[in-house]
C-alpha cells in the first residue's frame, strides 16, 4: 500500500503567531487507513489539517498528499470543514449543497449540472440517508442531518481521501455514532480517512491508526487510550467524563471548570 499522506518534519508558524503551532511532525498515513487526530483545544489538529489541504504552508519540512504538493493540488482529496465554519442561511436545497461538491472552485448561483451530476449527488445522499430529505431548505435540517449533508457533498466526487476536522462537534450522541458508523462505511469503500476529533468513543471502535498531538506528535499508533497518554495529552488537570451512551470524553482542568 502506499501512503495517501506524508509528512516530513514540518513546523508551521502563523503570519501573527510568535511560536510554531506544530512543529517537528514527522507521519505518514497509508491508503485505506481510517486515521484518527487527537489531543487537546489549541494542540494544533486543525493546523495540521489545513497543512494537508494545503492552506497553510508549513516553514520547513514537506507534505505530500496523494503523491503530489497540496498546495498545488487537491485532486481526489475532499474536505469537510468545522460545522461551525459553514454557513446554513443560504436558500439552498439539500440536493444543491450535495451535487456543489462537484465544483471545483467558488459555487456559482447559475451554474448548470447534467443528469449523471445529479445522479452522482443522488448516491452520496443515499448513502448518507438523506434521500428523503433531499428537497428540504438546509436551514431546516437538524445538527446532524447537516453534518451528514457535509458528508455527502465531500464524497459526491468519490474522493480517494476524506479529510474532517471534528466532524461530530456540537452534535448530539445518537447522531454522533451514526456519524462515525457513515464514516466506517466509507472507509470500508476504500476511501482513506483522516479525522481530527476529541471524541474518545470513535478511538476504540472505528479508527485503525491514532495520532495525539499536542503541538508535537506525543502518540501515533494503534487506537488505544491510557491513562499515561492522557496525562502526557492533558496535563495532570485530566478529567474523564463518562456519558450515558457510554462514551468518553477528555477534558483539561481549564475546560472542565468551564463545562
Ligand atoms: P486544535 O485544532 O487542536 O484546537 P489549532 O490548530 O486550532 O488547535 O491551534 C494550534 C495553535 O495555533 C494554538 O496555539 C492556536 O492559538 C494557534 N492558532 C490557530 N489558528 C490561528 C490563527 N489563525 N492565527 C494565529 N494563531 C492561530
Amino acid at each position: 500500500m502506499s501512503d495517501a499522506v506524508k509528512i516530513d518534519n514540518i513546523t508551521v508558524t502563523y503570519q501573527d503567531g510568535t511560536s510554531p503551532a506544530i512543529s517537528g511532525i514527522s507521519l505518514s498515513i497509508k491508503e485505506g487507513d481510517f486515521f484518527g487526530l487527537m489531543g487537546p483545544n489549541g494542540g494544533g489538529k486543525s493546523t495540521l489539517i489545513k497543512t494537508i489541504i494545503g492552506s497553510l504552508v508549513p516553514d520547513s519540512g514537506t507534505v505530500e498528499v496523494l503523491g503530489r504538493n497540496p498546495a498545488n493540488s487537491l485532486e481526489g482529496v475532499s474536505y469537510v470543514p468545522q460545522f461551525a465554519d459553514v454557513s446554513r442561511r443560504f436558500p439552498l436545497s439539500v440536493r444543491e449543497v450535495a451535487v456543489s461538491g462537484l465544483l471545483r472552485g467558488a459555487l456559482h448561483p447559475f451554474h448548470r449540472y447534467g443528469a449523471a451530476e445529479w445522479e452522482a449527488a443522488e448516491r452520496a445522499l443515499e448513502l448518507v440517508g438523506l434521500t428523503e430529505l433531499s428537497k428540504r431548505q438546509i436551514g431546516a435540517l437538524s445538527g446532524g442531518e447537516f453534518q451528514r449533508l457535509l458528508i455527502a457533498r465531500a464524497i459526491v466526487s468519490n474522493p480517494k481521501l476524506l479529510i474532517l476536522d471534528e466532524p461530530t462537534a456540537s452534535i448530539d450522541p445518537r447522531s454522533r455514532e451514526d456519524i462515525f458508523a457513515l464514516l466506517g462505511k466509507i472507509n470500508e469503500a476504500e476511501t482513506t480517512i483522516v479525522m481530527a476529533t476529541h471524541d474518545l468513543t470513535v478511538v476504540t471502535s472505528r479508527i485503525k491508526t491514532l495520532a495525539c498531538m499536542n503541538h508535537s506528535l506525543v502518540y501515533l499508533g494503534k487506537p488505544e487510550i491510557t491513562e499515561e497518554l492522557t496525562r502526557h495529552l492533558y496535563g495532570g488537570h485530566v478529567h474523564i467524563v463518562n456519558h450515558a451512551d457510554h462514551s468518553v470524553t477528555c477534558l483539561s482542568g481549564e475546560e472542565h471548570s468551564h463545562a
